[in-house]
């Protein structure tokens, strides 16, 4: 019920597990991360983060996505825990929220080919990403989206590519700025130790995250400008 994601100068993983930690109060059942360093790497988890975190140490790269779930299609065990990744394990998602018309959507690709390893609404988001994918990432999710039918906020990498393709409709979302660094997740309280610069996504935007603190917030295929709001913990 949580997602984190961080594209910068640090090892991702660390950062992910606190921000996972942080989220932890809203609720979850299981927990994962994926890091692309010179691959995707995914590591995830039924149960706590303090139980399995050790686990996740030999992820490494500076651009990560984390989650924790509260599982609504397909029970809580470790396969259906996110990060989900596509049939060549190049492309990583996590996903908050419920996709409602998942089942056409795994059928029509079962169809085409496409093996799934989960129960998950999510797991259809990474391989509708792949067939779209031809070295574009941001190209794939912005194709991916409109397939979709419910609510979503989501983080995607993929091998290849230092970058972190946000999206989010009708789930929460927000982005950290940093010093060359950004930061996304759920909600503020995993930002608040590295940056006050928050920027609130809105329903339809599409950020396409990349190093050195770069990021271009796109609403229906243009690049829009979202207020950078000052957090003050003091006031
Ligand atoms: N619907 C997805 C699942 O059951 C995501 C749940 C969540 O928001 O944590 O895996």
């Amino acid at each position: 019920c949580g997602i984190v994601g961080y594209i910068g100068r640090r090892e991702a993983t660390p950062v992910l597990i606190q921000g996972l930690k942080r989220l932890e109060y809203r609720g979850y059942d299981s927990f994962g991360l994926a890091t692309v360093g010179s691959a995707v790497e995914v590591y995830k988890k039924n149960g706590r983060i303090s139980d399995g975190e050790a686990g996740a140490a030999h992820l490494t790269g500076s651009t990560g996505i984390g989650h924790t779930r509260w599982a609504t299609h397909g029970e809580p065990n470790d396969l259906n825990a996110h990060p989900h990744t596509d049939c060549s394990g190049r492309i990583a998602v996590v996903h908050n929220g419920v996709i409602e018309n998942y089942a056409e959507l795994k059928r029509q690709l079962e169809e085409r080919g496409h093996a799934f390893r989960s129960e998950t609404d999510t797991e259809v988001i990474a391989h509708l990403i792949e067939e779209h994918y031809d070295s574009d990432l941001l190209a794939a999710v912005n194709a991916t989206l409109p397939l979709l039918r419910g609510s979503y906020a989501v983080l995607v990498i993929a091998e290849d590519t230092q970058q972190i393709v946000a999206a989010r409709d009708a789930s929460p979302l927000v982005l950290g700025v940093g010093d060359a660094e950004i930061f996304a997740a759920s909600d503020m309280t995993p930002l608040l130790e590295y940056t006050e610069r928050v920027i609130f996504l809105e329903d339809g935007d599409v950020a396409d995250l990349t190093p050195g603190g770069h990021y271009t917030i796109y609403h229906d295929g243009q690049a829009v400008e979202r207020p950078i709001e000052l957090i003050n913990w003091c006031v």
